[in-house]
């Protein structure tokens, strides 16, 4: 048995890290602390389109896994890419004319993209949701308001799901749509999160959509956006962000002190950054578990579920445990780039900032909650949850 990966995608593995160090040497003079990214627009869509060029937006597999891995690792803006959000859905339902328009732009970072699905009323359960598309000739017109949406200020295309029938169970009535941002009637409002970046609003205001707007059948909404959740992307981001923090929490612990005892002498502090590398190695190899499992079409649903929940969830624990053994440096808080950084922050104010995010990816991508029940139902074969 080896568990490593073969030579090749060490090779490949090498040559992303090379181009990633490059790329975001003095990203600290494009900071824009509003954006998730912690970066500027238009150094994100330069960064994009380089990494398009080397055709490394259009990965899969063990590829697209380290390759998510190493740019989360080094807060490189290309983990919400167009093609990572709604590449999937495009590629298996778009037309020939949505696939043709888009999927070469969508892979060659020319074109954004973003996933509105989520509504006030309408999160984990999706079939709840209240936008609505009526006919009008052989057209739709949309109104609906989405929220939470990563990135909207700045896609060019949204990806969206909408009631198209009433007269049906909601999972037989919805459609989705492929809409270009500039559309009349598309309205976004930014709002902050608790770490200081913000999520989008998306107000579709009778939003007048040509037939070509409908992203495959209408009604198979539910169906497609169930496989186009499923398909999103692998756990592996999450434990890049995991693996820098445990690399912070390391050179704390090997140069910080507490009290005037350096921590590297503290027993408590050293157990600390042991289990976290425990866990940190067990969380990888679930994750390539679950990849495998996947490329090799076992197509194991607790698989994934058990990865995303492991990754998140460490990362959630190594954050606030960093937090803790830094002390009141942990305190001081500053976003991911900047050229004027606290002074006396742990991890230059890195630390704060990690305690206030992990908590993002316990509800993103399917709450770990709704994770856990396809644990229990897909993977111990309990009944379906009332
Ligand atoms: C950082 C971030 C980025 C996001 N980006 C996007 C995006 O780009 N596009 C988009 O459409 N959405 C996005 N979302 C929204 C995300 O998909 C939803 O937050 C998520 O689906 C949960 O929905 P909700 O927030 O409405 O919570 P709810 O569904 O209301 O859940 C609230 C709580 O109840 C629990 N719960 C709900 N149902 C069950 C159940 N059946 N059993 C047990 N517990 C349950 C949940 O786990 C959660 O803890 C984003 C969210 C975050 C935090």
């Amino acid at each position: 048995m080896d568990f490593r990966f073969d030579p090749g995608i060490e090779t490949f593995r090498a040559e992303v890290r090379a181009f990633l160090a490059d790329a975001l040497a003095g990203a600290d003079r494009h900071a824009d602390s509003l954006d998730l990214t912690g970066l500027a627009e238009s150094y994100e869509r330069d960064l994009h389109r380089r990494a398009g060029a080397r055709g490394w937006l259009d990965l899969d597999g063990v590829r697209k896994a380290v390759f998510d891995f190493e740019a989360a690792r080094c807060d490189a803006p290309l983990i919400d890419t167009a093609m990572t959000l709604a590449g999937h859905a495009v590629a298996t339902y778009g037309s020939p004319a949505q696939r043709g328009d888009l999927l070469p732009r969508m892979a060659t970072g020319e074109v954004e993209m973003c996933i509105a699905y989520t509504e006030d009323a309408a999160g984990s359960d999706l079939s709840a949701i209240a936008a609505l598309a009526s006919r009008d000739g052989d057209g739709w017109v949309l109104s609906g308001h989405k929220v939470l949406v990563t990135g909207a200020h700045k896609a060019d295309w949204c990806c969206t799901v909408a009631r198209t029938r009433f007269d049906v169970p909601a999972r037989q009535g919805m459609t989705m749509f492929l809409i270009d941002m500039r559309t009349p009637g598309v309205e976004i409002v930014r709002r902050p999160t608790m770490n200081g970046w913000t999520l989008d609003d998306v107000g579709f205001n009778d939003v007048y959509l040509g037939p070509e707007a409908v992203l495959g059948e209408p009604g198979a909404g539910w169906a497609q956006l169930t496989a186009a959740a499923a398909a999103e992307r692998s756990s592996m981001f999450w434990l890049g962000n995991a693996r820098h923090v445990l690399d912070l929490l390391v050179a704390l612990v090997r140069t910080g002190t507490r009290d005037g005892t350096p921590l590297a002498d503290d027993p408590i502090a050293r157990d600390t950054v042991a289990r976290f590398a425990v866990a940190l190695a067990d969380a990888e190899r679930l994750a390539r578990r679950a990849l495998w499992s996947d490329i090799t079409g076992q197509d194991d649903p607790a698989l994934p579920a058990m990865a995303k929940v492991t990754a998140t969830e460490l990362l959630q624990d190594l954050a606030q445990a960093a937090t803790e053994l830094a002390g009141p440096a942990g305190l001081i808080w500053s976003p991911l780039f900047t050229s004027d950084r606290p002074m006396h922050g742990a991890g230059d104010g890195r630390l704060a900032w990690e305690y206030l995010e992990r908590v993002h990816g316990t509800i993103s991508v399917g709450a770990n909650e709704l994770q856990r029940d396809t644990i229990a139902q897909r993977g111990l074969g309990l009944p379906r949850g009332r």
